[in-house]
């Protein structure tokens, strides 16, 4: 009988390879279970630099890194919509490094998984007659609207007839009298249905279903209407998150040190922890749009000004490069934005993202929604304002503000007298009513994955499925 010995491989970006060790860390605590982690060079790289990570994993015997090219230039921003490049290279340049990993005989994997955009991983499992798990790092509820979209097309919902983006969608089981045109994935904004990123996603969703099981970074008691709509189509589904949250607890079940582990692939400023020590409980409104958004120079100012003049405290990551022409004219901020900054606000390039929401000071997350993000807030009962940028989080957006009520989404708009209010609104007028309701939340995530939990009960499955896989 083989060894168990998964192979995996997320797509190259922060989120989805963050998510990805959380497992593969929850994993190697199976000492019997094997794992080999493939990393693109320049992730790998970043994560070399800035974590403990190769240090962090050296602890464990079962695990090895092992990292292929992505057929990138170097220098290639690897941000915002090149993420189309990023796959295509993988595909072109990576795939056939893991398919040769894949038909090895010498300690062959037993179980694959990979991405739910690698489509190219699917016929590959099946020559190798080796069980495929798609793990899809983004919310089920976004999948879900990718999954729809043939039907979307046929039905004529997409292209928009006109311009009115406030018109219900109808076509998505589940979804029903919840998702405006707005609220769909970011590229159904199109005149032209015959784009690639349309072509990709279509396709995503037509592999995915013909896996073995589908891995979500999701719980039970958040997207149980839309986890039974996918299990009609593939049975098999775990629903294992938050999983920075089941590792934790894995951790601390087993009393193995659980200090704070960062996955990140920029340097983390802890300085801003210290900041954070000296702020009123519940004062500070943490502003920061994920690893791969960007804004334009008009907008930044935009923030910036609702920011100040909404009076509140304020923690801002500004990634290097995520403000579009800054670099141009750094020095020309109004002195009065300047001077309220010093006052109540601290400005980052990165930050420890994770304990950051779990600190006391913070009230409240004016976020991109991104998933992992969006989950990271929900753990630590942060209410949000969401200001989505593409794909999926238009999606997440609509089921904080609308389904899950867990803050407000501004989607859309940018402007300083609208992002004034809704921080007045989220951190002032609403504040305990918000702070309730994600409390509310927080408790149903933590319970999943305590013993018994849905998620705990998903994992212990899924760790079983594994180690059958091997015979
Ligand atoms: N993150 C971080 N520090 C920051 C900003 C983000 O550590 O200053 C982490 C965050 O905790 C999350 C990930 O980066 O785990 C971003 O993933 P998400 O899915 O939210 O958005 P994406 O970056 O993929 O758009």
């Amino acid at each position: 009988m083989a060894v168990p010995h998964v192979l995996i491989f997320p797509l190259p970006l922060q989120g989805p390879v963050n998510c990805m060790l959380k497992l593969a860390e929850l994993l190697c605590l199976h000492q019997e279970i094997h794992i080999t982690f493939i990393n693109t060079e320049y992730i790998h790289q970043r994560l070399m630099n800035y974590t403990d990570v190769v240090v962090r994993f050296a602890k464990y015997p079962n695990f090895k890194f092992v990292t292929v090219p992505d057929g990138l230039p170097e220098d290639n921003p690897r941000i915002g919509d090149q993420i189309r490049k990023i796959i295509e290279g993988v595909e072109k340049v990576s795939s056939p490094l893991f398919k040769e990993m894949v038909m090895t005989t010498n300690s062959a994997p037993t179980c694959l998984i990979v991405d739910g955009i690698f489509t190219f991983a699917l016929p590959i499992a099946k020559e190798a007659k080796i069980p495929l798990l798609y793990f899809d790092t983004i919310s089920p509820c976004s999948l879900w609207t990718y999954l729809a979209l043939p039907k979307l097309i046929e039905d004529g919902e997409i292209p928009f007839k006109g311009n009115d983006l406030d018109v219900l969608v109808n076509g998505m089981p589940g979804m029903e009298g919840v998702m405006r045109r707005r609220d769909l994935p970011s590229f159904c904004r199109t005149p032209d249905v015959d784009i690639p990123i349309i072509k990709l996603v279509i396709k995503e969703g037509k592999h995915i279903v013909q896996a073995q099981g589908l891995i979500f970074n999701t719980f039970e008691a958040l997207e149980g209407p839309i986890l039974s709509q996918f299990r009609a189509l593939c049975p098999n589904i775990y629903a294992i998150g938050p999983l920075h949250t089941q590792m934790k607890a894995k951790l601390s079940s087993q009393r193995l040190p659980n200090t704070p582990t960062s996955n990140s692939i920029w340097k983390e400023d802890m300085s801003c922890i210290d900041w954070l020590d000296k702020q009123p409980n519940k004062s500070v409104l943490f502003v920061s749009i994920g690893s791969l958004a960007t804004m334009s120079k008009a907008q930044f100012f935009e923030f910036w000004y609702g920011l100040v003049n909404s009076n509140t405290r304020f923690l801002w990551v500004q990634r290097p490069g995520s403000i579009i022409g800054l670099e141009d004219d750094n020095n020309n901020v109004p002195m009065e934005l300047v001077e309220s900054t010093k006052e109540r606000g601290c400005i980052i390039s990165w930050a420890p993202q994770e304990e950051v929401l779990a600190h006391p000071s913070i009230g409240a997350f004016l976020t991109h929604t991104g998933w992992n993000s969006t989950l990271e807030s929900i753990v630590e009962g942060v209410p949000m304002i969401c200001w989505p940028y593409f794909v999926d989080q238009q999606v997440n957006s609509r089921y904080i503000g609308e389904v899950w009520k867990l803050g407000l989404d501004m989607k859309d708009v940018c402007d300083r007298i609208t992002i004034e209010r809704m921080v007045r609104e989220v951190m002032d007028v609403k504040k305990i009513e918000f702070l309730e309701r994600a409390k509310y939340m927080s408790d149903l995530a933590i319970a999943s994955v305590g013993e018994g939990g849905s998620s705990y009960q998903d994992l212990d499955r899924l760790i079983e499925d594994i180690r059958l896989m091997r015979i």
